[in-house]
């Protein structure tokens, strides 16, 4: 799509997956004039199938995303830009947004649904497997490994929770790799859940999901699961002057309980707006925030 010269729309929703795609469908749905642009690069794009969404389990996620945006795009009020934009500030009482081709489009409220990028621990071989054996998030991938044997990589102590919580998908290895090492009270926990832990460093990760350690030794597990640190995947909320807050795994955007940020008119959703994500909390955030810069639209 062509952006009109001087194209001034009601909301302009950046980001067009999960969070996005959900507030566009109640802004278009409230019939106003709307653009969502996304580059298209969602988090979970390494994975083939998405758990744990209502209606949509087991689903490719890229189809739930195509059908979404199948669906918002039959309203003619809706338009699509396959882009990223690069800025966005605020200017007298509207937002002016940049499109990585230098464009500009300009709206009375902005809905961010920019999502964020896990940083993975540096193992060698663990980013190729990211997404097909090794994961962060039990209730997305621990059922289907049919309660198989589970490593735990640790990247600090919120490993340790991720550690105790896997015992219900199968038996846990709790693998330091230097990055965490638990006191009694702590060990005693790991114990009573049955987590055995395993201090010599990784070399590698190979074949589907075996370990290398530097001694030579080898485990083969079903899954391997480790806490990746995110971090926003763009720096527009930042831009727009947004207070952010400070989570366990990163930093994410604060918003009001109408998903509003401390810039009035600016909403976030999805992972951007939250301490830890999943595509149905997205679709919630992102309904949310959809009605909610409709109603400012209207009520100021
Ligand atoms: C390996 C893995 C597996 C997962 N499996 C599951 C699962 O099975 N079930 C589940 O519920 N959740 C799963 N998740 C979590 C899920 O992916 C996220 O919670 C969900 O994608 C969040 O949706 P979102 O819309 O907030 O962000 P995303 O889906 O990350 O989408 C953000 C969009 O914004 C776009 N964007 C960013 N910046 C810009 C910009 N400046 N301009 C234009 N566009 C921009 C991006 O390109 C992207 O399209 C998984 C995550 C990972 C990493």
């Amino acid at each position: 799509m062509d952006i009109e010269p001087q194209a001034r729309y009601d909301a302009l929703v950046i980001g067009g997956s999960y969070a996005g795609l959900a507030a566009a469908l109640q802004l278009a749905r409230a019939r106003q004039k709307l653009l969502v642009i996304d580059a298209g690069v969602r988090r979970n794009r390494f994975v083939s199938t998405s758990h744990g969404f209502l209606g949509q389990d087991g689903r490719d996620p890229s189809q739930i995303v195509a059908d979404a945006r199948a669906q918002l795009l039959a309203y003619p009020n809706a338009q699509w830009l396959a882009a990223q934009v690069r800025k966005a500030h605020a200017n007298a009482g509207e937002f002016v947004a940049t499109v990585e081709d230098g464009s500009m489009v300009r709206a009375r409220k902005i809905v961010l649904a920019t999502g964020v990028i896990d940083e993975l621990p540096p193992v060698e071989g663990l980013a190729e497997r990211w997404g097909r054996s090794v994961f962060h998030c039990p209730y997305c991938h621990g059922y289907e490994l049919n309660q198989g044997s589970i490593g735990v990589i640790a990247t600090g102590p919120n490993s340790l929770h991720q550690a105790l919580m896997l015992p219900d998908w199968g038996q846990v290895t709790f693998l330091l790799n230097g990055k965490f090492e638990p006191d009694a009270e702590q060990s005693a926990e790991l114990a009573k859940r049955g987590v055995s832990v395993e201090r010599t460093k990784i070399a590698r990760l190979t074949d589907a999901a075996t370990i290398e350690f530097v001694d030579g030794r080898r485990l083969d597990f079903a899954g391997l699961f480790t806490a990746s640190q995110i971090r926003m995947a763009s720096p527009l909320a930042e831009q727009l002057g947004c207070a952010f807050e400070e989570g366990p795994m990163g930093a994410f955007i604060r918003t009001d309980a109408m998903k509003e940020t401390s810039v009035p008119g600016v909403f976030a959703c999805g992972d951007a707006a939250r301490a830890a994500g999943s595509v149905a909390l997205a679709v919630g955030d992102g309904t949310q925030a959809g009605v909610a810069a409709h109603r400012a639209l209207l009520f100021g």
